[in-house]
């Protein structure tokens, strides 16, 4: 082992190590906090990203730093925990060694929290539609839909004006919905006085849907909701046919085209490359079929939670690609190696779901706690009032909330900076 420090080679203590600070691994770390083990936490970021709230920076409502925090703050408390940024490479399970960059980390226990990624039906698609994974695509999604309405600005030709003016965004899903009802009264009210030669209220913003209705986790009657709801936005639904082609200039859907400069990717994720790095089997969607334990079969030692496992749930259905879903399998992977280390078998991990929720525009969200399916504005509060408290950090939980009340008061959106992208 060449990577371990002589002093942590002189500690006894079982060795954990945790790829990916996200809410999957971080919450395992944490939940660590107080066990005779010694954690490394491995992410090739120094922060931890809050993703559920990426769109409102993709779309000029926060600031990246209001979403995102150190990780090594974090866990500044944790005694036993250290942190080591690095992306990982490989997983040598016989002499299990990680390959972090250039050098080798050992592990007795390994958590593999590496999150997804996006995933496009044909990988061209992915220059002209960008999808919102990372702070980085957050910011160039920003500047893309600002950098439109600024380009329609100066256009000469009233089909590029035009072309600049429609955006279009693929897949109906919850950042789909929250994208287009976002950029939508960006468009019609943020910004509407901002310009002389263009009236950005005649802006379209069409939001496509391959299946037949928006929210398919949601029950029937939210969808329907939630679509009467973007439509008094002004947003254009089209559910039922799949985009067939995507280039600069727009898409093509149902036979037909749509002109834009601006089409958003939110129609699907893949899992990470973990399955690669230990050749286990996973399903479609790159996701490893962990066992009852979250343990990779074959591995007793390796557990992988999150969006990057496989956990059989109900109707043939995976548990979902959720942020809840990715703490509780954290804690219990985290258990799970606690109760090996005191010599005890671990119980079967359980899920319990939380419910799906959506937000659409700055004052309306569709709820399903399953038990209650509340909608419009106290499901708008509900929303907004569980993503401040899971917000990580006190300043992030005020300043978001700062922003949020200003923005509801005035219509403004003060994070209008055309950044990075492709401008330049
Ligand atoms: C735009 C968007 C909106 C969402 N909205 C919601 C929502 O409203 N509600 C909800 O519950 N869920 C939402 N989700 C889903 C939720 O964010 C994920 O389910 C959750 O983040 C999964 O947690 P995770 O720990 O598996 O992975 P992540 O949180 O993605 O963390 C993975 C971590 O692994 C690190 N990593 C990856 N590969 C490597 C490597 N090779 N080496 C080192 N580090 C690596 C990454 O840098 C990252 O920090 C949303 C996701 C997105 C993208």
């Amino acid at each position: 082992m060449t990577g371990d420090s002589a002093s942590a080679q002189r500690d006894e203590r079982p060795h954990v190590v945790i790829v990916g600070a996200g809410f999957g691994g971080l919450t395992a770390a944490r939940q660590l906090r107080k066990a005779p083990v010694r954690v490394t936490l491995i992410d090739r970021r120094n922060y931890h990203l809050f993703q559920p709230l990426l769109y409102q920076v993709a779309t000029a409502g926060l600031s990246p730093a209001d979403i995102a925090a150190p990780i090594r703050h974090i866990v500044r408390s944790q005694a036993n925990t250290s942190v080591l940024l690095g992306r990982v490479q490989s997983v040598d399970t016989a002499r299990k060694l990680l390959k972090v960059d250039d050098r080798e980390v050992g592990y007795d226990y390994l958590i593999l929290a590496t999150g997804a990624k996006h995933a496009y039906p044909n990988p061209d698609w992915e220059a002209f539609a960008p999808g919102l994974k990372s702070v980085d695509d957050a910011t160039s999604m920003r500047a893309r839909i600002l950098l439109a309405f600024e380009q329609a600005e100066q256009a000469e030709d009233p089909a590029e004006q035009r072309r600049c003016l429609n955006f279009v965004i693929v897949g109906g899903g919850p950042t789909g919905v929250e994208l287009a009802g976002a950029i939508a009264e960006l468009a019609r009210r943020v910004i509407a006085k901002d310009f002389r030669r263009i009236d950005t209220t005649t802006s379209r913003v069409v939001l496509l849907e391959g299946g037949p209705r928006i929210l398919p986790a949601l029950p029937e009657n939210l969808s329907a909701y939630a679509t009467r709801a973007l439509a008094k936005l002004g947003v254009e639904v089209r559910t039922g046919d799949f985009v067939e082609e995507v280039d600069e200039t727009g898409v093509a859907v149902g036979g037909a085209r749509i002109e834009s400069r601006t089409v958003l990717w939110a129609a699907g994720v893949r899992a990470s490359e973990a399955h690669r790095w230990l050749d286990a089997e996973s399903d479609r969607a790159g996701r490893i079929l962990v066992g009852p334990d979250l343990s990779v079969p074959d591995h007793p030692d390796i557990f992988a939670v999150g969006d990057t496992a496989h956990v059989p749930w109900k109707d043939g259905q995976p548990i979902p690609g959720v942020a809840p879903a990715a703490k509780q399998m954290g804690i219990y992977a985290a258990k799970a190696i606690m109760a090996r280390v005191a010599g005890r078998k671990p119980e079967a991990f359980r899920y319990k779901h939380a419910g799906n929720l959506a937000t659409i525009g700055r004052s309306s969200a569709v709820i399903d706690f399953g038990w209650w399916r509340p909608k419009g504005f106290l499901a708008w509060l509900l929303w907004g009032l569980a993503h401040v408290y899971f917000l990580i950090g006190f300043r992030n939980k005020i300043a978001v909330m700062a922003d949020w009340i200003w923005a509801y008061i005035t219509f403004k959106k003060g994070m209008r900076l055309i950044t990075g992208g492709p401008h330049k």
